[in-house]
């Protein structure tokens, strides 16, 4: 290993990932450094690049699986931290923040746009990348530049265009973009803190108990998208569509998914798309578990369901 080490932020070898993932999944990274500011980011850009190591990066760790095998190269924490209004309707934030302090922060701002994203757990840049959303809205809508460092260690921006933001998808996710987001600028639209108080309000409700208790990465699949599927099956199945996808879950649970097991990872009974750490799962059970799902599913209904999460 000959990369230079960076002159502020310590490097941590042979980092324990159990702490850095919701699930709680046991592994290793080789090096793992956290970045608390762009210039940080750089530097650890730098240090994996001379180094000739590859390179990841991990916001919350709320929706990856990650192997027991460990991976093998750096693996950047961020937490960028920026959380500050531009002018009448434009918040600035930092992709580290926890997307929970953005939507607090554009309430008591009386900016709306983010009250729906109320309760998903995660940084914003994880947000960013997986254009996470729920109850309609999806946080790529509020976008209007994204900053980020290039897999060459170069500052750059992306406009929304070029994000190309889809259902839990982005030019990041789909590869098209690569390096690590660092910020973001929102455009958000005037209202009264306490409509928006109200809203979120109603929004964590409704989320009350829908989740199940327990270690998990959320929704693990992504709902099917109906205009996808062959008219036949999409036909067969139209009850089941809302919003025109067919939930996941519910593919799951009439395939009889519900409480299928490998090793210490369950599907969990309450909600089939989520598939539980019991306690001792590794990456790898999890992931069987998640083979097993996908195969009840296809078999059942022809139905090639994709993974939302993603692995490290
Ligand atoms: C109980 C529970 C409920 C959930 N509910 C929802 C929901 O309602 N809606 C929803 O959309 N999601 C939901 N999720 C999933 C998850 O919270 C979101 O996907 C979240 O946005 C992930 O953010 P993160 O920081 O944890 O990302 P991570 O898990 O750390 O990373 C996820 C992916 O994003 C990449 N990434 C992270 N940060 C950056 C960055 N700065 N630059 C480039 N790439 C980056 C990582 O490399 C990785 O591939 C839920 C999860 C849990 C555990």
């Amino acid at each position: 290993m000959s990369g230079r080490p960076p002159k502020h932020s310590p490097i941590e070898r042979n980092a324990d990932l159990a702490a850095y993932n919701t699930y709680g999944l046991p592994g290793r990274a080789a090096f793992l450094m956290r970045v608390h500011t762009v210039s940080e980011l750089l530097e650890a850009c730098a240090f994996a690049r001379d180094g000739g190591l590859r390179s990841a990066v991990l916001g919350a760790g709320s929706n990856v699986v990650i192997d027991e095998s460990g991976y093998d190269g750096l693996l950047i924490v961020n937490r960028i931290y920026l959380v500050e209004r531009r002018d009448e309707n434009r918040i600035e934030v930092g992709a580290g923040v926890d997307l929970a302090e953005l939507v607090g922060f554009a309430q008591r701002e009386g900016l709306s746009g983010l009250e729906r994203l109320a309760g998903i757990p995660g940084s914003v840049g994880g947000a960013l990348f997986g254009n996470a959303g729920a109850f309609g809205v999806q946080i790529g809508e509020l976008v209007e530049r994204v900053g980020y460092v290039d897999p060459n260690c170069r500052e750059r921006t992306a406009a929304l265009a070029e994000l190309a933001f889809g259902y839990r998808s982005s030019a990041f996710k789909r590869g098209e973009l690569g390096g690590v987001i660092a910020s973001a600028l929102l455009r958000l639209r005037a209202a009264s803190p306490a409509q928006i108080a109200a809203a979120m309000e109603e929004t964590l409700a409704a989320r009350a108990g829908k989740h199940p208790a327990g270690a998990s990465c959320g929704s693990y699949f992504k709902n099917v998208e109906a205009d996808q599927l062959e008219p036949e099956v999409r036909a067969r199945l139209s009850a089941w569509i809302i919003f025109n996808r067919i939930p996941a879950g519910r593919l799951i649970e009439e395939a009889g998914g519900k409480g299928m097991r490998a090793g210490g990872a369950m599907v969990s009974a309450q909600h089939c798309n989520f598939l539980l750490n019991e306690g001792n799962a590794t990456g790898s059970e999890v992931k069987q578990l998640a083979r097993q799902v996908k195969k009840l599913v296809r078999d059942r209904f022809g139905i090639e369901l994709e993974e939302e999460v993603r692995y490290l």
